[in-house]
């Protein structure tokens, strides 16, 4: 668990984007960031709150609400657990650049977790149920997301 990368990629002089720093917390607490990225485009982040940081996968087709829809979840640098609370507008020129805003927040239950593969329930507001986050092999960055039966 370490926040360099995330401090690396970021001038806090300029971005509206917390500094924090790691924080072991008993909750476990999820976010997804809705992104309207310059760059990349529209896309979903997905946070978990794990060992004192929000673990993240940005997903480009946003988060499956149907059972058995798998969407690609690519793997990004942790961020501090102070992001799960974070929406604003980060200026032209910075890494992430554009809006984000906060699509749904809540709590999780993690069911199984192993190098490659997390298995939790979402008790959100829109986001409710089984997920899994799967780790392909040929990437070390690409996992599968998806909604499964309870
Ligand atoms: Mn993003």
């Amino acid at each position: 668990m370490t926040l360099e990368k995330y401090w690396q990629k970021r001038k806090f002089k300029k971005t509206p984007e917390p500094k924090g720093k790691i924080l072991k917390t008993k909750q476990s607490r999820f976010v997804v960031h809705d992104h309207f990225a310059e760059k990349a485009g529209h896309h979903h982040d997905f946070r978990l709150e794990m060992n004192g940081v929000l673990k993240s996968w940005a997903v480009p087709k946003g988060i499956p609400e149907k059972v058995n829809l798998k969407r690609l979840a690519i793997q990004t640098e942790d961020h501090p657990i102070e992001y799960i609370n974070f929406k604003g507008k980060i200026p032209k020129g910075l890494y992430g650049a554009g809006i984000v805003k906060i699509f749904d927040q809540g709590n999780y239950k993690l069911v199984n977790k192993t190098e490659d593969k997390i298995i939790f329930i979402l008790k959100g507001k829109k986001l409710k149920g089984s997920y899994n986050l799967i780790k392909l092999k040929r990437n070390p960055h690409q996992w599968l997301i998806f909604k499964s039966k309870s």
